[in-house]
């Protein structure tokens, strides 16, 4: 077993996990830009933690052989304060620098309102000019549909963007139609109680096939497993699927969507 976890959020797990991760044959994580369980007052504080996740964790990750990648921006629930929002975008294009950043993300709306949705334009206005790929946080339980729809639309809109460089996370049954048929790429990620479950997202695999679809954790400071992606290969095992399909949605789908970055370059 090979995986990719693409949504780790490691700044909020112990070295135990990423043990425990290398043990079941993570190669490599990408850690999105999120918010970290209460709001942080000043732009001073993201810069603390765009440094954490482009030079410490890359760090703690190769003691266990896993890469570590990161997104940057500011999240969607902190998105709603538009002038911290002004001051954390100025911030981010340094940032870009840094070897292991792959793009913007997790950008994207929590409640869907007028303020989230202008800093998630202000995000994607970043990326397109700095030639950088996207990862989409879509909001969970009742404004997942609204929001994924908003998301959507706000991305159509721009001409120049090119779907197969995005990818729009935690998607469920009733928004991973539209998200693929648009072009887009899609993450299904992994819950142990709430939003997706193992079995569910084998159910999707099953239903809509494995193109443009990746596996992850999610995990974070939450209730979330960081080997719930070698627990959904156990679970497509049980169901009698062909490792070849395995091994498509849990590593090389998110190698060929991550691969379009220059700084994505996987060792062995
Ligand atoms: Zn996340």
């Amino acid at each position: 077993m090979r995986y990719i976890d693409h949504h780790a959020h490691m700044v909020s797990r112990t070295t135990d996990d990423y043990h425990q991760m290398a043990l079941t044959g993570c190669v490599a994580v990408t850690e999105p830009a999120f918010w970290p369980g209460w709001d942080r007052l000043s732009a001073a504080g993201f810069e603390d933690y765009f440094r954490h996740i482009t030079d410490f964790e890359p760090k703690r990750a190769a003691k266990y052989g896993i890469q570590h990648y990161c997104w940057l921006c500011l999240n969607p629930k902190e998105g709603e304060d538009r002038e911290l929002a002004r001051e954390v975008l100025a911030r981010i294009p340094r940032y870009l620098e840094c070897p292991t950043v792959l793009g913007l993300g997790e950008i994207g709306v929590n409640r869907v309102t007028r303020n989230e949705v202008e800093t998630f334009h202000d995000h994607v206005a970043l990326a397109l000019e700095h030639n950088q790929l996207i990862l989409i946080h879509t909001p969970h339980l009742e404004d997942k549909w609204k929001g994924t729809r908003v998301i959507i639309e706000a991305l159509l809109q721009r001409s120049e963007l090119k779907p197969g460089r995005v990818l729009i996370d935690h998607a469920e049954e009733h928004t991973i139609e539209m998200i693929l048929e648009n072009g887009f790429w899609t993450g299904l990620t992994l819950y142990p109680q709430t939003k997706v479950s193992l079995s569910r997202a084998a159910d999707m695999i099953e239903m809509y096939g494995s193109e443009r679809i990746c596996v992850a954790s999610a995990c974070d400071w939450g209730a979330s497993l960081p080997l719930a992606v070698p627990e959904f290969v156990l679970e497509m095992r049980r169901r009698g699927h062909s490792e070849a399909l395995i091994d498509k949605v849990v590593y090389q789908n998110t190698v060929e969507f991550l691969g379009q970055s220059p700084n994505f370059r996987l060792q062995g």
